[in-house]
């Protein structure tokens, strides 16, 4: 049985923070342990460009990306770990998909509408300062996915409708040209939670409100300090719904432990005492990790190499076959295959055709019919006077009449009585089809 593709990218624009680690690589690394699935994870940093210019932090979070995924436990033994950028065939596809994208679709994408509605709530004209790849991500981004046939993805809630997409485009793609695409499912876990960041909202390189993973120990601190809360005193009863502290322990604790910090914001712990437990808490889970990631960033070329490699493999025994069929399905082929006379290609085609006669008057006045399928010329007549003559030959010839002793026309170039006695078969049947049909 074929193994289970999940595939599970992060864009390389800023530090990873909290929100990264257990909303993906956490999930990921724990689903990499099963025998009957193939993973890849990938540094998305064509994704990057769309939000970020800044070539020196676009560099900077790719290594800090891939040092985490390392640094959390990924074996790049068994599974593939790869950088966006270094499979060029994934661009290639981007174009390819790009060209069966319904562009009322893309219209429609959260993240464009979003910045459509933005600007309309400002006055503005609906793309001011949209770039055409925060357009077209949607379909790079179905690339990522369809180029390898992967067949879950695990995301977000807010990322389902790219998934979908990329199901659309797929879906398309085959239609015209084949079945080429394994159609990708959304994968959504339930116990895997979408974690506040310090102002309440989201976890997000977008709103700046991040705790990154491997902060150090002070600095973490210090964040966690700063998360947002109410007002309520030291004694006085906190509410778990809604406290982007509790949200937080809960994504680190056990059931137990959870319970236990629920109760003591029932007895109304104190806020900087809930903030110091949720340090060590998490500081508990993280320590190990950053020290990992910390030697793995002293060592950027060797990351590199591991990324490169990655890449190498994965080109040779998927993204390079992959794209030389897609090229050649949609058309984009070799030339020299191209059919001249006498070509064996062009044989074969011509065979596939239907025959047809073609009746015609030439320069000296005369009325002919040929036989032809395809290209080639398997009968041609002498002239009739009339066209009448011509015709009456035809309808005969059609009704299986040729007669042994046929004089009236000849086989063309290198073609022999059975090729024609079997093109007229065919001739014939599918004209009784054709009648059958009518009737
Ligand atoms: P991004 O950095 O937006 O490319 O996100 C990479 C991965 O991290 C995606 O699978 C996201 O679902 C996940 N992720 C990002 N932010 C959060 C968050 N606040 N909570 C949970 N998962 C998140």
């Amino acid at each position: 049985m074929s193994k289970t593709r999940i595939l599970t990218g992060i864009t390389t624009s800023g530090t990873p923070h909290l929100g990264n680690y257990v909303g993906a690589i956490r999930p990921a690394l724990a689903s990499a342990q099963a025998a009957d699935v193939e993973n890849f994870y990938f540094l998305a940093d064509f994704h990057a460009l769309v939000k970020c210019g800044d070539p020196a932090r676009v560099q900077r979070s790719t290594l800090e990306i891939a040092a985490t995924w390392l640094a959390c436990g990924l074996d790049v033994e068994k599974n593939w770990f790869y950088r966006q950028s270094d499979i060029p065939e994934i661009p290639e596809l981007t174009w390819l998909l790009t060209c069966v994208a319904g562009k009322g679709l893309l219209n429609r994408a959260h993240a464009y509408k979003a910045a459509v509605d933005r600007n309309r709530a400002e006055g503005e004209d609906d793309d001011a300062g949209v770039n055409a790849g925060l357009f077209m991500y949607p379909v790079l981004m179905a690339a990522d996915i369809l180029i390898f046939n992967a067949n879950k993805v695990p995301v977000g809630r807010d990322q389902i409708q790219h998934i979908e997409m990329a199901r659309d485009f797929g879906q398309r793609f085959n239609h015209l040209y084949g079945e080429h695409f394994v159609l990708p499912e959304v994968v959504i876990d339930d116990n895997v939670a979408t974690l506040p960041g310090l102002d309440g909202r989201k976890m997000s390189k977008s709103y700046d409100n991040t705790i990154p993973l491997f902060a150090p120990r002070n600095e973490l601190k210090k964040l966690i300090a700063g998360i947002l809360t109410d007002s309520r005193a030291p004694g006085e009863r906190k509410d778990t719904e809604g406290s982007a502290l509790f949200q937080l322990y809960q994504a680190f604790a056990s059931k137990e432990e959870t319970a236990a910090f629920a109760q003591a914001f029932a007895d109304g712990i104190g806020w900087g005492d809930a903030k110091h437990k949720l340090f060590e808490r998490i500081d508990a889970e993280v320590a190990p990790l950053r020290e990992k990631y910390e030697a793995l960033m002293a060592k950027p070329a060797e990351i590199e190499a591991v990324l490169r490699d990655g890449a190498a493999r994965l080109r040779a025994t998927h993204a390079t076959p992959t794209l030389v069929r897609l090229r050649s399905a949609v058309g984009l082929r070799d030339l020299s295959t191209v059919a001249v006379d006498g070509d064996k290609t062009e044989a074969k085609k011509d065979a596939d055709a239907l025959p047809a006669f073609k009746q015609y008057r030439d320069a000296d006045g005369k009325f002919y019919f040929k036989l032809v399928q395809g290209e080639r010329v398997l009968l041609q007549s002498v002239g009739f006077d009339s066209p009448r003559d011509a015709g009456q030959r035809v309808a005969a010839i059609k009704q299986g009449e040729v007669g042994d002793d046929a004089s009236d026309f000849l086989l063309g170039e290198g073609v022999t009585s059975a090729e024609v006695n079997a093109a007229l078969a065919a001739f014939v049947a599918a004209a009784l089809e054709g009648e059958g049909g009518k009737a």
